[in-house]
């Protein structure tokens, strides 16, 4: 992996007079109380607090700008940065938000008359959205092309965590990976097959590898399109497929609200009419006992349906595994996060990764796009 595209803001030294702009991602979630919209986790907001400080301690006037849901190109009211904007005023004062970047079609669409307006009237530009940088967008793309550039601090030490996990593991490297994507998630398993001592797979991406086996899988996830791909992985003898499985029958209701259906155990097969849902408890013993002599973990995507308590006994069998282990172990991806925060586990880990798309995208390239932009800029 390249590690030139690294550079800090502080090689500018005082920042008296001048105007710098910061991409931050406080694409954050917010709800309505009382008629007025709330943050109602300011985790990222308060992570980029020490980079604005110290920009404004050296003299800076500190401009930030973000992403915001999904308005598509179009002004549209419900995504307005106002409630971030507040949430922001209360933990930091001095830094403007401009509106969200996504109203205008530009950025999206990475267009460079967009992307310079941004940066119009500024000396510098700091990327300290690495959660957003796997995507070519202006605000990512064009301002280093413009004005002298530099990588923000979370953003760093996001990439050093995982080029040292990737690059240079201390060993066993245990890696898991779960969830329900798995063409989302192929890619890193191969990368990981040849990295990693042993590659976990759980979750509802599976299914599709336990098909390839031969076994049966009922309605359980799977999507055919990998099969011959996951055929292929399964001759690298470092990946552990799950061996039994819990679920349900057709038709019962799963979710956080979930029914009162029995939970079956299957066994290795899932049975026609029935759907897995969590890794069953053998599989739980095997999975546990491979984490356990790790000595580095990277964890990415839940074992099974953890949202729904009946199906969050494998998710959270690893979680404790991984939280229990003196390993160096790195979570990565919102909902291994939010399992993590589930169980209460979230200060047990070595680091937990901001960015779900962004980490994977960068185990598997070894780089992202706004990497790529920061390493090309054309100032020193
Ligand atoms: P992903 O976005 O691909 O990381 O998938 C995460 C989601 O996959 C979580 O919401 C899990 O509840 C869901 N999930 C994991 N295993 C299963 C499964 N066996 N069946 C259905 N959903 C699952």
């Amino acid at each position: 992996m390249m590690a030139d595209d690294l550079k800090s803001y502080e090689r500018w030294g005082s920042l008296d007079g001048k105007r710098v702009l910061v991409r931050v991602d406080f694409n954050v979630p917010v709800e309505r109380r009382d008629g007025r919209w709330r943050v109602t986790d300011d985790f990222r907001i308060r992570s980029a607090v020490p980079l604005f400080e110290d920009l404004l301690a050296r003299g800076a006037t500190v401009v930030a700008c973000t992403h915001f849901g999904r308005p598509k190109g179009q002004v549209v009211d419900e995504y307005r940065v106002d409630p971030i904007r507040e949430r922001l005023a209360e933990l930091c004062a001095g830094v403007t938000l401009m509106e969200n970047l996504r109203f205008d079609p530009g950025e999206e669409a990475n267009d460079p008359t967009f992307g310079a307006s941004l940066v119009k009237g500024f000396d510098y530009y700091v990327n300290e959205a690495f959660s957003a940088s796997h995507r070519a967008h202006a605000s990512i793309m064009i301002p280093p092309t413009l004005v002298p550039s530099a990588v923000g601090p979370n953003f760093r030490r996001e990439v050093e965590v995982m080029r040292g996990v990737i690059d240079a593991p201390a060993r066993p490297f245990v890696a898991i990976v779960g969830g329900a994507k798995i063409g989302d998630k192929l890619g890193i398993v191969k990368v990981l097959a040849q990295r990693a001592d042993t590659v976990i797979v759980g979750g509802g991406m599976a299914y599709t590898f336990e098909f390839a086996q031969g076994r049966t899988i009922g309605s359980s996830l799977f999507d055919a399109s990998y099969v011959a791909e996951c055929t292929e992985l399964l001759t690298h003898e470092n990946i552990l497929l799950p061996s039994d499985t819990r679920g349900l029958r057709d038709g019962s209701p799963v979710g956080p609200e979930g029914g009162q259906d029995p939970v079956l155990d299957f066994g290795a097969n899932v049975p026609d009419g029935c759907e897995g849902f969590d890794i069953g408890p053998e599989t739980i013993e095997r999975f546990t006992a491979a984490i356990a002599p790790a000595a580095t973990i990277l964890w990415n995507g839940p074992m099974g349906l953890f949202e729904d308590d009946r199906f969050a006994r494998g998710t959270e069998a690893v979680a404790r595994a991984v939280a229990a282990s003196s390993a160096f172990s790195v979570v990565g991806g919102g909902d291994s996060a939010a399992a993590l925060k589930k169980f209460g586990l979230v200060g047990s880990v070595g680091f937990v990764s901001t960015g779900g798309g962004a980490s994977l995208e960068l185990v598997e390239f070894g780089d992202l796009p706004g990497l790529r932009a920061l390493r090309e800029s054309p100032f020193p």
